[in-house]
């Protein structure tokens, strides 16, 4: 095997740009989810040479089946020698019995590699457009540069007015936290459900000397894997129906989109104005 390696030394944009237009397989395995983008691999692909990956980082999002091949299904491991076994088999049989014989099928007239070909199109055809600097740039600029100049602004303006006020409504919030509790969750029994259905849940929640102004209640959903744990979660926010004394009375409704065991559970999480986002104080209360 070892002779089939080759180290290059010094590598830079000069030899990245030569490799990348020339090559027919470009092989990505990082361990996941340690991958943070894998850029080459997008340039590789701009050149239509195919991805060979584990679904980690940029891949796990562009990869759709025709524009390149998977190693593995995107799963992670708590064992890494059986992580090693399990995708250098899956990235062997991979080589064996799709990659190669479809990069070698020449039995057409014009002695070109059709499957390849098309292969090729569609990874050019839905990763250039998508995958490149303008598009992160404007995204990085629009949805997080531009926004936090706009809070900066409100922040520090009239002496930094409400800056102190946020400083003291999270002293607050911190201080006050531990009495937040959720105390009942409840949802429709005895009815029959089905994808697309729209599922009703209301929760009573204890808030102490925090005021619903103060948080976002929550349905947070997804389908229940084999270990117990959502997963393909979304979450929507609850309306207050009802407030007695120091008791909430929140309800909503979700649509179940997702097939086999699904679940759901409640959480509280603060919420102002002026907070970016909500996880920004690293509290949530969840319903036990
Ligand atoms: C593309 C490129 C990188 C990044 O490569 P990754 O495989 O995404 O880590 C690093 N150095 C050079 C010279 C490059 O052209």
């Amino acid at each position: 095997m070892e002779r089939h390696v080759v180290f290059l030394e010094d590598y830079d944009t000069v030899i990245s740009r030569y490799m990348v237009k020339g090559c027919d397989i470009w092989l990505n395995t990082p361990i996941k989810p340690m991958e943070a983008s894998g850029t080459s691999g997008m340039k590789a692909a701009l050149n239509g040479t195919l991805n060979l990956s584990i679904l980690d980082g940029w891949f796990d999002e562009a990869f759709d089946g025709t524009n390149g091949f998977a190693i593995g299904h995107g799963e992670e491991y708590a064992n890494t020698d059986e992580q090693n076994i399990i995708e250098a088999s899956s990235l062997y049989d991979l080589l064996e019995q799709v990659i190669v014989p479809m990069f070698y099928d020449r039995s057409n007239l014009g002695r070109v590699p059709d499957k390849w070909v098309t292969y090729m199109k569609s990874c050019i055809k839905s990763i250039a457009w998508n995958f490149s600097t303008t598009r992160m740039v404007k995204e990085y600029a629009t949805r997080y540069y531009l926004p936090a100049i706009k809070n900066y602004k409100i922040l520090t303006t009239e002496n930094a007015k409400n800056a102190s006020m946020l400083y003291q409504w999270k002293n607050s919030i911190r201080s006050n936290w531990g009495e937040v509790e959720i105390i009942d969750v409840s949802t429709e029994q005895d009815s029959e459900f089905f994808v697309g259905k729209s599922i009703h849940v209301s929760a009573r929640v204890h808030l102490g000397n925090l005021t619903t102004e103060d948080v976002v209640v929550q349905v947070f959903y997804g389908t229940v894997n084999h270990e117990g744990e959502l997963i393909d979660t979304g979450f929507k926010d609850l309306n207050l129906t009802k407030s007695e004394e120091h008791l909430h009375h929140y309800e909503g409704e979700y649509i179940c989109n997702g097939t086999g065991n699904q679940g759901f559970t409640i959480r509280v999480l603060p919420t102002h104005k002026l907070l970016v986002n909500s996880a920004d104080m690293h509290l949530c209360a969840w319903a036990q």
